[in-house]
C-alpha cells in the first residue's frame, strides 16, 4: 500500500468496492442510516459487462425496497422490452420453457447499470468516485484502509463497517468478503 505522506485521504464509515447492482444496492439501502458512505468503481460509467441483459421482476421489486419510486423510474428512463416467459433452447432443438406470472424486462445491463448508479448519486449522499481502482486494503487495528489508485485511500473507522466488494474478487485484498 501506498502510505505515502502526500496521499489524499477520504474518510467514510462505509466503503464500498464496486459499482454494480450490488454495490449500488448496498449505498441505496444506506440512505438515511447517517453514514458516511464512499462509492469506487474502477470503471467509467456507462461501462459494458458480459450479461444476458434480462432484469426479473423480483430484481425491481427487491430495488423498490430499498429505494422506494425505482421502479416507475426504471420504466420511465430505462428503454426496455417485457417479456412474460423464456427458453432454453438446446443445440438439439429442445426448449424449456418458462412462463412467469410478473413480467421481466430485456435491458441493455450498460443502460441498466448506468441508471443504477445515477439513482445513488441523485437520490443519496453518497460520494461516487468512478475510474478509480481499488489496489489494496489493510486493516489495521479498529480501523480498516482500503487504497484507492495510486496516492489515494479511503478509511472506515469502524471495523464492523466495512468494505462491501461486489464482484470483485476476494484474493486480490486478501481477505473475506
Ligand atoms: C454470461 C452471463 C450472463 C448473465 N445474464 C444475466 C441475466 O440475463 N440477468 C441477470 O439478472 N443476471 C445475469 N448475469 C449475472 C449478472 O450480470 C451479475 O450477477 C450481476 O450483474 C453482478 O452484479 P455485481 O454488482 O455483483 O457485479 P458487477 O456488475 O460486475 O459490478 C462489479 C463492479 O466492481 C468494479 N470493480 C471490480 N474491481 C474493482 C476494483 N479493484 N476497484 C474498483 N472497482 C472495481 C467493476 O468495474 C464493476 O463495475 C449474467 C452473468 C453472466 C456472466
Amino acid at each position: 500500500m501506498n502510505e505515502g505522506a502526500h496521499a489524499d485521504v477520504i474518510e467514510a464509515d462505509v466503503v464500498i468496492i464496486g459499482g454494480g447492482p450490488a454495490g449500488c444496492s448496498a449505498a441505496l439501502a444506506l440512505k438515511g442510516s447517517g453514514k458516511k458512505v464512499l462509492l469506487v468503481d474502477k470503471a467509467v460509467f456507462p461501462r459494458e459487462k458480459t450479461c444476458g441483459d434480462s432484469i426479473p421482476a423480483h430484481a425491481l421489486i427487491g430495488l423498490e425496497n430499498v429505494s422506494p419510486g425505482i421502479y416507475d423510474s426504471f420504466l420511465q428512463k430505462v428503454q426496455s422490452v417485457s417479456f412474460r416467459s423464456s427458453a432454453l433452447v438446446f443445440p438439439n432443438g429442445s426448449q424449456i420453457v418458462f412462463n412467469w406470472t410478473l413480467p421481466g424486462y430485456i435491458a441493455e445491463r450498460r443502460i441498466f447499470d448506468g441508471f443504477l448508479l445515477d439513482r445513488v448519486i441523485v437520490t443519496t449522499d453518497a460520494q461516487v468516485i468512478t475510474g478509480l481502482k481499488v489496489v489494496d486494503y489493510q486493516r489495521v487495528t479498529d480501523r480498516q484502509y482500503v487504497a484507492i489508485s495510486r496516492g489515494w485511500k479511503a478509511w472506515t473507522h469502524t471495523s464492523n463497517l466495512f468494505s462491501i466488494i461486489p464482484g470483485f474478487s476476494p484474493a486480490i485484498f486478501g481477505c473475506s468478503r
